[in-house]
């Protein structure tokens, strides 16, 4: 089985989660399986094919663990985005639309280095909202979105068209 594969086939589709009608993807077997987490993060690098990453930032809180995988293979510093008001020092933010209301991410003003290459990751991609608002976060530390990365792509909703604004190497492992 090639990587997608893999993925899919633990990947698991739970119903009505968070709320009815929700189909909620569960990444959590794939924690269970420590070589599948390692092919998927040298699955990553293969796939940044020699694009320069700087820095790794990831998004609180599924993001963090194949971002720090991946900051780790590719010996970079990792940057934790978080939801707001838990990141202890003084802060850049951003906020972005959900289906109801609004919600906003922050990073440590210091976390990023301006003018360095960034990969951003997340587990999923859906309306491609959250990842939106992590790349201006990005930008707005004067710091260049390289790549953006993902293990699942919601591929129907289109979440894509918003991130190549931004980068034009998305890379998703499923969808
Ligand atoms: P977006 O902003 O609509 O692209 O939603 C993506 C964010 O919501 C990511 O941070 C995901 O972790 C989370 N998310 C949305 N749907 C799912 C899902 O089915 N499984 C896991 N995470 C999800």
């Amino acid at each position: 089985m090639n990587i997608e594969q893999q993925i899919k086939a633990v990947v698991r589709d739970v119903n009505d989660f968070p709320k009815p009608g929700i189909v909620f993807k569960d990444i959590t077997p794939i924690l269970r399986d420590p070589k599948l987490c390692d092919a998927i993060a040298e699955a990553y690098v293969q796939r940044l094919n020699g694009i320069k990453i700087d820095e790794v930032a990831a998004i609180e809180s599924r993001g963090f663990l194949f971002g720090m995988m991946i900051a780790h293979k590719l010996l970079v510093p990792f940057v934790p985005i978080r939801k707001k008001g838990k990141l202890p020092c003084k802060t850049v933010q951003q906020s972005y639309n959900l289906e109801y209301g609004e919600a906003i991410i922050e990073v440590h003003e210091d976390g990023i280095e301006a003018g360095k290459n960034v990969l951003i990751h997340d587990d999923l991609l859906a309306t491609g909202g959250t990842v939106e608002a992590a790349a201006k976060l990005v930008e707005k530390l004067g710091a260049n979105v390289a790549a953006i990365s993902f293990l699942v792509e919601l591929d129907f909703l289109k979440g894509r068209d918003k991130l190549l604004h931004h980068s034009e190497h998305i890379i998703s492992l499923a969808n």
